[in-house]
């Protein structure tokens, strides 16, 4: 059984900046069984109503500005797959969260960074799902938990955003190091802590009980992908941290399996 799983997706230069996250994802694929296809709930695609992508061949999108050619340059042509797309659609609508199907939207950056380190090869189908930033944790969860039974048919779930996200602090050039601000430790240490115990309830509310829990995430949409992680993996399941380290002083690069092996 495939575990679901979280990760971080960092700036698009994790795609060519050496750092221990881009070590850390550039092993991953050979470490886990192989997935007979992706399913990947991306923060950079937000709809108001969960949304899937049903295409022959996923485009690369470059959905972000200044950064130098060569990232620019980088393709992820991953075959898509009509087939897994209906089967989340039907997953999504059966558990009464409604689906819409995209024929044209390729992988954007938060899907195609982390899966082109980890499956350089592009030959395994990718869909990629859509998150609803008004909608907030406990939607996404009940999304993942819809989404749980893929698991079982050899589809690897994958959820990809920001463990912390505070993007102003990171363009003031608040911390330009490996080494995490003490309120982006505080806020991770915590928030892992929870998990690990299986306190669903305080990572649901983590902009009230996490230390700092708001302020790491101005915006939603970089942690809504752990939630649909959290609940295809199972909230009874194992969690556990595959990666953790800091780029940029604020931008936690964390991850996380849930389920899996250990169940
Ligand atoms: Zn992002």
């Amino acid at each position: 059984m495939l575990p679901s799983l979280f990760l971080s997706h960092g700036s698009p230069m994790l795609a060519l900046t050496p750092s221990s996250a881009r070590d850390f994802l550039a092993g991953l694929g050979a470490a886990l069984p192989r997935p007979a296809a992706i399913v990947i709930a991306s923060a950079h695609w937000e709809t108001e109503r969960p949304a899937v992508n049903a295409v022959a061949e996923n485009a690369t999108i470059h959905d972000f500005y200044g950064f130098p050619p060569a990232l620019y340059a980088l393709r992820y042509p991953a075959p898509g797959s009509a087939e897994v797309a209906r089967r989340v659609a039907g997953l999504l609508d059966a558990a009464g969260l409604g689906c819409d199907v995209d024929p044209e939207r390729g992988l954007d950056h938060g899907a195609w960074v982390p899966l082109i380190l980890m499956y350089p090869e592009h030959d395994i189908p990718v869909v990629e799902l859509s998150v609803q930033g008004r909608e907030g944790p406990r939607h996404h969860l009940l999304l993942g938990e819809a989404l749980g039974p893929l698991r079982a048919e050899g589809v690897l779930v994958i959820g990809s955003g920001a463990f912390t996200h505070d993007l102003r602090r990171m363009r003031r050039g608040d911390g330009a190091s490996e080494e995490a601000e003490p309120d982006v430790a505080a806020f991770a240490d915590w928030m892992w802590a929870a998990l690990a115990a299986g306190r669903v309830d305080d990572v649901l509310d983590y902009r009230r009980r996490a230390p700092f829990g708001a302020a790491q995430h101005p915006t939603e949409e970089h942690l809504l992908p752990l939630f649909v992680a959290l609940g295809a993996g199972g909230m009874e399941a194992s969690v556990r941290r595959l990666h953790a380290s800091t780029n940029y002083g604020v931008l936690r690069m964390d991850a996380f399996a849930f389920g899996g092996d250990s169940d």
